[in-house]
């Protein structure tokens, strides 16, 4: 089975990012910072996931993070426009 792979306008990599490769960008864009505890993380998430400015299920039009990158960092927030979603 062919899998179709999406394109970011904006640059040649793929927009999907597996499982295993989010869990290693976590881990290294948690090293030496402070994270917040998995129920924060959730809720974060979850806002995330209701948000109109979530594209491709992982990235945040507003800033292009990931956002379950950006969701597990402490000192985070959410850059939707004049009323943030999570903090
Ligand atoms: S604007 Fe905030 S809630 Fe929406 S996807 Fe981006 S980080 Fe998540």
């Amino acid at each position: 089975m062919q899998v179709r792979q999406e394109r970011c306008k904006g640059c040649t990599e793929s927009v999907h990012v597996s499982p295993e490769k989010l869990e290693r960008l976590i881990e290294i864009a948690s090293r030496g910072r402070e994270t917040v505890p998995d129920e924060n993380y959730e809720v974060r998430l979850k806002q995330c996931s209701e948000c109109p400015g979530l594209q491709y299920g992982t990235t945040c039009r507003y800033c292009g993070c990931l956002v379950a990158v950006r969701a597990k960092l402490q000192d985070s927030d959410c850059p939707f426009p004049l009323a943030p979603r999570w903090n």
